[in-house]
C-alpha cells in the first residue's frame, strides 16, 4: 500500500519537472494503430488512465501497481479491463502482439493459441450477457421472498463512480471514502474543496441518501501531507476518529463542508474507529461547534443531519447499546472489526488464512450490534467487503441488517440472492450458525443451502 502511495509522489514529481522545463504532458497517441488495442506499459498514471479513449483501447496492464492504486481505482470505475503489478510485462510483449487481459482473474496471455482465443472470445461473450442480466437485476427491488426489504448501497471513493453506482442499481451511497480527496491533491483540501465535492453528490436525484464518511487516514490509509508520529503500530495508533480530535482545524474543514452541502441534499454523517463513548461525544461536540458557526454566519445546512458511528472496533461493539443512545445510526466496517478481533494485521499476507468473516466471534459481535441498534431504535448497516460477498448474503439477512453497502459491482449478485431467499429460513441458518463452534463449520451449513437454493451459481463451491 505505501509502495503505491510512493508512486503518486513519482507523478508528481515527474509533473513538475515537465512544468518546469515546459515540456507538453505527455498524451497516449495511437499512431499507426488500427482497431482496438491493448497498452502495455511499465506504469500509466492515474492522468493516463482518465485519458485512454475507450472506443480505441480495450485494456491495459502494466507491470507496477497494486488493488488499490488510484489507477486501479479509475480502471475499476471507468469499467477498463486491467491487470497491474504483473512485474515484467513490458519485457514479455512486443508491438503487434496479440494479448487478452483478463482482468476479472487478473491473467494476461500473450500470443494465444486459437483455442485459448476461442474460450476466451466466449468468455467475453458470457461476461457481455452477465452484463446486461445484471443490468437487469440493478432494477429490481432487494426484497426478499417473504417481504422483506433492506437497502443495498454502494461504497465509493471517486465521484468518476457516480454513474456506475447508478446503473448497478444502489439505492445510496452507504460509505463514501473521503481518504480519496486528501490522497489526490498536493495540499490539504480546503471546506471549498469539500463543499463542492459532497453538494455533488447531495445533488444527485437517483440516491436516497449519500453517507459521507470523516476521514479515516491512519492504519493502512496514509497521506504524505499530514503529519503523523512514526508508530510501532500504525494500525491500532493516531488513526481516524483519534487524529481528527487532535486536529480539530483539518476535521473541522471537513465537518464545514458536509454541513453546508447537506442543505442541498439527503447527507448524513459517519465517524470511523470509535472505540468508546468520549469519542463519540467529543465528534458531536465539534459538529455541533461548526453547526454554531454556520448559525452565526447565517449559512444554510440541515439541522437534524444524522450522525452515525462506524462500528469497527470490538469496544464498540461490546457497548454498542450505549453508543445507539448518542447516535442515529450505525455502520458496521467487517474489515477492521475482523481484523482487531482475530488479532490479524488486514494486509498482512502470511495471517490472512486467519481472516474469517465466519468466525463466530465476528459473527456473535454482528449480532449484538444489530440487536443493540435496533432495541435502541436506530438502523445498522454493514459496509465491509462482507456486504458484498453474496455466500455471505443469507447471513446477513438472517441477522435483520437494515442495509448492506458494497462496491457497485457487487450489487446486481447480491440483490439476486436476496430476491431468491426467504428471510425466516435465514433466521434459522443464523441460529445453526450461532451454535457452531468453527468458521468451516458454519460455512459448511451455509454452502450446502445456498447450493440448495442456487444449485447452479453455488454448487460448484459447495463441492470443493
Ligand atoms: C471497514 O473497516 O470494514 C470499512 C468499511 O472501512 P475501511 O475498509 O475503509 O477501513
Ligand atoms: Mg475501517
Amino acid at each position: 500500500y505505501l509502495r503505491e502511495r510512493g508512486q503518486d509522489i513519482n507523478y508528481i514529481y515527474n509533473r513538475l519537472i515537465r512544468i518546469m522545463v515546459k515540456r507538453k504532458e505527455s498524451s497516449i497517441t495511437m499512431h499507426g494503430m488500427r482497431g482496438k488495442s491493448i497498452i502495455v506499459a511499465h506504469d500509466l498514471s492515474p492522468a493516463d488512465t482518465i485519458q485512454l479513449n475507450l472506443n480505441r483501447i480495450s485494456g491495459f496492464t502494466t507491470d507496477i501497481g497494486g488493488r488499490t492504486s488510484h489507477t486501479s481505482i479509475i480502471a475499476r470505475a471507468l469499467e477498463i479491463p486491467a491487470v497491474v503489478g504483473t512485474g515484467n510485462i513490458t519485457s514479455l510483449v512486443k508491438t503487434g502482439d496479440t494479448v487478452i487481459v483478463d482482468g476479472d482473474d487478473g491473467v494476461v496471455i500473450i500470443n494465444p493459441t486459437r483455442e485459448t482465443q476461442k474460450k476466451y472470445i466466449s468468455k467475453q461473450l458470457r461476461l457481455k450477457n452477465q452484463k446486461k442480466e445484471f443490468l437487469r437485476i440493478a432494477k429490481l427491488k432487494p426484497e426478499s421472498q417473504d417481504g422483506f426489504r433492506l437497502q443495498v448501497g454502494a461504497n465509493i471513493e471517486l465521484l468518476a463512480e457516480m454513474d456506475l453506482v447508478e446503473s448497478y442499481g444502489a439505492s445510496g451511497i452507504g460509505l463514501y471514502r473521503t481518504e480519496y480527496l486528501y490522497l489526490s491533491s498536493k495540499t490539504l483540501p480546503t471546506e471549498e474543496d469539500h463543499y463542492h465535492v459532497y453538494r455533488k453528490l447531495a445533488e444527485n436525484k437517483h440516491l436516497k441518501y449519500v453517507t459521507v464518511r470523516t476521514l479515516d487516514i491512519g492504519g493502512d490509509k496514509f497521506v504524505s501531507h499530514i503529519e503523523v508520529p512514526k508508530e510501532m503500530n500504525p494500525a491500532m495508533g493516531l488513526r481516524a476518529i483519534r487524529l481528527c480530535i487532535r486536529e480539530t482545524a483539518l476535521f473541522k474543514a471537513q465537518l464545514m463542508g458536509i454541513l453546508r452541502a447537506s442543505a442541498h441534499g439527503p447527507l448524513k454523517i459517519l465517524i470511523p474507529m470509535v472505540s468508546g463513548i468520549d469519542e463519540v461525544r467529543r465528534a458531536k461536540a465539534i459538529i455541533q461547534e461548526c453547526m454554531e458557526e454556520l448559525k452565526a454566519k447565517k449559512i444554510p445546512f440541515n439541522e437534524n443531519i444524522r450522525i452515525g458511528v462506524m462500528i469497527e472496533v470490538p469496544s464498540a461493539c461490546m457497548i454498542s447499546d450505549l453508543i445507539a443512545k448518542e447516535v442515529d445510526f450505525f455502520s458496521i466496517g467487517t474489515n477492521d472489526l475482523i481484523q482487531y478481533t482475530l488479532a490479524i494485521d488486514r494486509v498482512n499476507e502470511y495471517v490472512s488464512y486467519l481472516y474469517e468473516p465466519l468466525h463466530p466471534a465476528v459473527l456473535r459481535l454482528i449480532q449484538r450490534t444489530v440487536q443493540n441498534a435496533h432495541a435502541n431504535k436506530i438502523e445498522v448497516a454493514l459496509c465491509g467487503e462482507m456486504a458484498g460477498e453474496p455466500l455471505y448474503t443469507p447471513i446477513l439477512l438472517g441477522l435483520e441488517l437494515d442495509e448492506l453497502s458494497m462496491n457497485a459491482y457487487a450489487i446486481p449478485r447480491v440483490k439476486k440472492v436476496i430476491r431468491g431467499l426467504n428471510q425466516g429460513r435465514c433466521k434459522e441458518l443464523v441460529n445453526e450458525m450461532m451454535a457452531k463452534e468453527s468458521a468451516k463449520e458454519g460455512e459448511y451449513l451455509l454452502r450446502k443451502m445456498m447450493g440448495e437454493v442456487f444449485p447452479h451459481d453455488f454448487t460448484q463451491s459447495y463441492d470443493q
